[in-house]
């Protein structure tokens, strides 16, 4: 049991008649009650539907934190079965996301990190219906929540945006400081025929021409992605066409995953799967690549100095780490929740290392 309101602000009072609950809370805590039943409750992860890591937000440390703004996806890739658990696409009214955000901001967060399972799609399901942040009107839209969020004073960083034509709008605000410039924006391929086998959007050349772009408004920019390699058919000369993007755009984060099919996914039903030891062999070569990539790019901070949010004591993520995907930086000291500027000395593929300014 969790005992949360007026009572619970009066230390002991609870505790002393009722020893046996699990937590209590003063008035108002929700980050505060949230936080114990994660504790107490972790609910078990699902890897095909779950936008949070394996650990849930139990061990989120309290200086950032996950701020959903809305449930289920309009899509129908056909290697994914999360409209078909969690329905269309459900936007939270954008006055109760900005509050909660101001919230956690208030509460000690310095960084928040936006999810749903579209986050490019936010409002399209109210129409971009008008609220209210704090008595003003604000259209329910990715660009007007960036906004919104961007003057809390805090980092924001975007999650699972889906490559709408309208995400270049919120590059300006990147390339002015109002949120950071990261962009987790999953391409998935790059050969137009399994494109449109999985059901997605764009042609390799229309996202390179639309990452130089973002570069060129935005040049610290980092874009984060994700691809899948042996998807049902993916010839290997289709697959050297992702190959050969992945060399042409010159992402900053990227994951991989061999393709493996998901009770229920349309996919499943597609011809010519691609053998087990073919797909992980793929991966293999697709991140041999993408290592090398990653190398040089972190390699070109060198000498640089980074603004970093401290997560413990010599480890800290600077605007292009996001929690638990991403590389870090490592360096002496630090409080975790602080932000610190530290030169880089040196890198390796993953991850940079220096010293506090
Ligand atoms: S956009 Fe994401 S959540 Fe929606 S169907 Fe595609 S992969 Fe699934």
């Amino acid at each position: 049991m969790i005992v949360t309101g007026c009572l619970g602000a009066k230390e002991g009072v609870v505790a002393r008649v009722h020893p046996s609950v699990l937590a209590i809370t003063g008035p108002h805590d929700t980050p505060g009650v949230m936080q114990a039943v994660h504790e107490h409750l972790p609910r078990p992860h699902d890897p095909y539907t779950d936008l949070l890591p394996p650990q849930g937000i139990k061990l989120t440390p309290k200086h950032y934190a996950y701020l959903k703004i809305s449930e289920g996806c309009n899509h129908r890739c056909t290697f994914c079965i999360i409209p078909s658990m969690r329905g269309d696409l459900v936007s939270r009214p954008i006055g109760e996301v900005v509050q909660e955000a101001e919230n956690l901001v208030n509460a000690g967060v310095r960084e928040l990190l936006v999810v749903s399972q579209d986050t490019s799609a936010y409002g399209v399901d109210v129409k971009y219906r008008t609220g209210f942040v704090n008595g003003k009107p604000v259209k329910t839209r990715m660009l007007d929540l960036c906004r919104a969020l961007g003057g809390l004073g805090a980092w924001v960083r975007l999650h699972y945006v889906y490559p709408y034509p309208h995400v270049d709008d919120v590059i300006p605000l990147m390339a002015g400081g109002a949120i950071l410039p990261y962009l987790d924006v999953p391409f998935q391929h790059a050969s137009p025929r399994i494109l449109k086998l999985m059901k997605r959007p764009a042609s390799a050349e229309k996202v390179l021409e639309r990452v130089r772009k973002w570069r060129s408004i935005c040049p610290d920019i980092t874009v984060r992605s994700t691809f899948i390699t042996g998807f049902p058919g993916e010839t290997e000369a289709e697959f050297e066409e992702l190959l050969a993007f992945l060399q042409q755009a010159r992402l900053d984060r990227v994951g991989c995953f061999a393709y493996s099919p998901v009770e229920g996914a349309a996919a499943n039903d597609l011809p010519d799967p691609v053998p087990e030891e073919v797909k992980e062999e793929r991966k293999r070569r697709f991140m041999l690549v993408q290592q090398e990539i990653s190398r040089s790019k972190l390699e070109a901070k060198v000498g640089r100095t980074l603004k970093v949010l401290v997560d413990e004591p010599g480890v800290g993520r600077s605007s292009a780490d996001a929690p638990d995907i991403d590389g870090v930086v490592r360096f002496e000291g630090g409080k975790a929740g602080e932000f610190v500027n530290v030169i880089i000395d040196r890198a390796d593929e993953h991850d940079l290392f220096g010293r506090i300014e």
